[in-house]
């Protein structure tokens, strides 16, 4: 019988469950998918503060292939206003830093296997009962005397069922399983996501150009850049339908000619944007954290990064819990106040670049360039938001 039961071990659950070993809790995961799945091919940002996280679990520095993110040009096209952000600045070592998402996670569960940390592979949570009384167990109740006989039981395709005094579903919120969102917010756009090559090097420059079809990102991998092009449902279908030479001559003409031509680009994907906040109850030992508690729109590269402090802050609570009260309502209350202000002031401030940014009305693209020159002219408060959207926010 495990302290904590985990769902999903994507970059969040391994990070929650390493976390809490660190803790000296114990923590059982579940992954949906087999053993030796191929990860798919997307790209993360990674903050600095995450990087400190990974660091923190001894997983940083196992890590191959990620490259650092050392000035930031941020502008929008057709209009005046640019700011640059500089990891020099900052006071950092890097702005943030860009790897594929395969890498991080095959790095994590090498972690999870070196921590010795149960993870069944294959299993598919199909249903999660939330607090129900348990039957009393003679094992559990002598380690934990005291406690309440609590639990929240997770119900696999398996047929089998699991049952801790704490469940934390970290499913990326595509589970069956997922309960409605409380905020839910369709920006009827897409993502077309691939890799490609510049005329100039990047310099480990990054690039988020807004325009009113959507915000386009640039960011430096390998000796390549990530594109993250965002754009409405109908557009982006019609840009992967784009022959290579066709779709290099559209990005050029979408981003303009700041790193020169685009030279090649490897297949493109899409996926939808939207904003999803569920949170989650406190009353019911089961905790959501990272995109099964909110899934954020990619401008700005919030919604990971918060994920992961979702997963680390967790786990330092239930450190500091003791172990009779795991799960229950006051420390889910308390983990969810400790949250509140890091949460949704990204979830508010990336919901705010999507809104303001993705149009075309002619006062808003001025006082869109006034706010980006004012931020350029204004080094402390251009540290403060640099700052903020690297460490979060605390309440
Ligand atoms: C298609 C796609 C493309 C993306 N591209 C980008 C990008 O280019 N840049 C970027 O910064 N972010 C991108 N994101 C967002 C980014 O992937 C997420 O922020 C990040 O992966 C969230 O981590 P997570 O661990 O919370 O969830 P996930 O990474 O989704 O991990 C969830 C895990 O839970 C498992 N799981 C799901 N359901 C169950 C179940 N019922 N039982 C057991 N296990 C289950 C899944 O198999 C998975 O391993 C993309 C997201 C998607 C969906």
């Amino acid at each position: 019988m495990s302290d904590v039961l985990i769902v999903g071990a994507g970059p969040v659950g391994a990070v929650c469950a390493l976390a809490l070993r660190q803790q000296g809790i114990d923590a059982r995961v579940l992954e949906a998918q087999p053993e030796d799945a191929r990860a798919d091919t997307r790209t993360l940002a990674l903050s600095h503060g995450s990087r400190l996280i990974l660091d923190r679990l001894g997983v940083w520095d196992t890590l191959v292939g990620v490259t650092p993110i050392t000035r930031i040009h941020i502008s929008q096209r057709g209009a005046l206003g640019v700011t640059r952000l500089s990891a020099e600045e900052v006071k950092v070592p890097a702005l943030g830093y860009v790897l594929s998402y395969a890498t991080l996670t095959a790095a994590l569960k090498q972690a999870l296997a070196a921590a010795d940390i149960a993870v069944e592979y294959g299993v598919t949570v199909a249903r999660i009962e939330s607090g129900v009384e348990a039957a009393y167990d003679s094992t559990w109740a002598s380690a934990h005397s005291g406690s309440e006989s609590f639990r929240a039981t997770l119900h696999g395709a398996d047929g089998r069922s699991r049952a801790a005094p704490l469940v934390v579903v970290a499913d990326g919120g595509r589970s069956e399983a997922a309960p409605a969102p409380k905020f839910e917010r369709d920006y009827k756009q897409m993502a077309v996501v691939c890799e490609v090559q510049t005329e100039l090097p990047h310099a480990n420059q990054a690039f988020e150009r807004f325009t009113p079809e959507g915000p386009a990102a640039l960011l430096p991998k390998g000796d390549r850049y990530a594109l993250v092009w965002t754009a409405s449902n109908a557009d982006a279908e019609r840009i992967v339908a784009l022959t290579d030479d066709e779709f290099l001559a559209a990005l050029y003409r979408h981003f303009g000619g700041r790193q020169g031509l685009f030279l090649h680009a490897s297949p493109r994907k899409t996926f939808p944007l939207k904003l999803a906040y569920t949170g989650s109850d406190a009353a019911d030992r089961v905790v959501r954290i990272g995109n099964a508690a909110q899934t954020l729109h990619p401008v700005s590269g919030q919604g990971f990064n918060i994920g992961l402090r979702d997963a680390w802050e967790l786990a330092s609570l239930c450190g500091d819990t003791a172990p009779e009260t795991l799960g229950a309502a006051a420390m889910l209350s308390a983990y969810a106040r400790g949250r509140r202000v890091d949460v949704l002031g990204g979830v508010g401030f990336t919901d705010f670049l999507v809104r303001v940014f993705s149009n075309d009305i002619a006062p808003l693209r001025h006082a869109r360039g006034l706010g980006l020159l004012a931020l350029e002219m204004c080094p402390p408060l251009k540290s403060f938001v640099a700052r903020r959207m690297i460490f979060g926010a605390r309440g």
